[in-house]
């Protein structure tokens, strides 16, 4: 366990290193940042130490797992993001423990985390639901020609177009906060290999968000591979899986 406590502290020195460079060369403070730590197929125990090395944010990507986390850490002073694509019927329980879904990307998953968050009484302003939007860039005109336009890459996702009135519809739905938007860049479309100018897409989209809803601030952007360019493009908060955790396996 100690060893596994200085490994895991070397790796968060690191990309600490890492995002205080990014944020200097964007002339950003630090303090505009976030780092939520991504400890998908990392047990509990990593999210243990963590939390005592000083990490506030963690995420996961799978209902299961996470709910076993969350409750085996629920003396732990952490938020809870949940990051993966989720079905309707795993709102239920994913209201029980997140703090914040950055995958919102369908009218049927804001109505479904809506009626289980009130369901979990969580319609008072201070238990929101913090929902961001995530958006897909390989959904535009011109990713792998027009008959693609429309189709939902696996990773799921809004399209631009489809922002403003899913954004609506969570500003408007009990239990659920409109935080900001997300993205993961893009494998596929004409921003593939091109994170950099994704993410300006991204904050694009997010300033046009927030001329409608002033409070919807985040821009959940990067990951371990592309973290600069997150932040360099305006991102708030940092998405960081094997940068601090290890390389997981294939399946994870
Ligand atoms: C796994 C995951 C991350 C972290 O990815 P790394 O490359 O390990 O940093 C970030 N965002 C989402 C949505 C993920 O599923």
């Amino acid at each position: 366990m100690d060893e596994r406590r200085a490994q895991l502290a070397k790796n968060l020195a690191s990309v600490e290193e890492r995002i205080a460079g990014a944020c200097q060369a964007a002339g950003r403070p630090r303090a505009e940042v976030t780092l939520i730590a991504v400890t998908k197929t990392y047990p509990a125990s990593d999210v243990r130490i963590l939390s005592e090395l000083g990490v506030e944010h963690v995420a996961e990507n799978r209902d299961q797992d996470a709910a076993a986390k969350a409750a085996e850490c629920q003396d732990l002073p952490l938020s809870w993001h949940f990051v993966g694509q989720l079905q309707t019927n795993k709102a239920r329980s994913v209201v029980r423990y997140a703090d914040y879904v950055h995958s919102v990307d369908r009218l049927r998953l804001v109505n479904a985390l809506s009626a289980a968050a009130v369901q979990t009484g969580r319609e008072e302003a201070d238990r929101q639901l913090g929902c961001l939007l995530q958006v897909a860039l390989d959904t535009e005109v011109g990713a792998a020609g027009a008959g693609a336009t429309r189709q939902r890459g696996a990773r799921g996702g809004v399209a631009p177009e489809g922002v403003e009135a899913l954004a609506a519809a969570v500003a408007g739905a009990p239990g659920l906060r409109l935080d900001g938007v997300m993205m993961v860049a893009p494998l596929a479309g004409r921003y593939a290999g091109r994170p950099r100018a994704a993410f300006e897409r991204l904050a694009e989209i997010s300033a046009c968000l927030r001329s409608a809803h002033p409070a919807a601030t985040m821009v959940s952007a990067g990951m371990s591979a592309d973290l600069e360019d997150a932040v360099a493009a305006g991102a708030t908060h940092l998405r960081i899986g094997s940068a601090v955790l290890g390389v997981r396996s294939p399946l994870g």
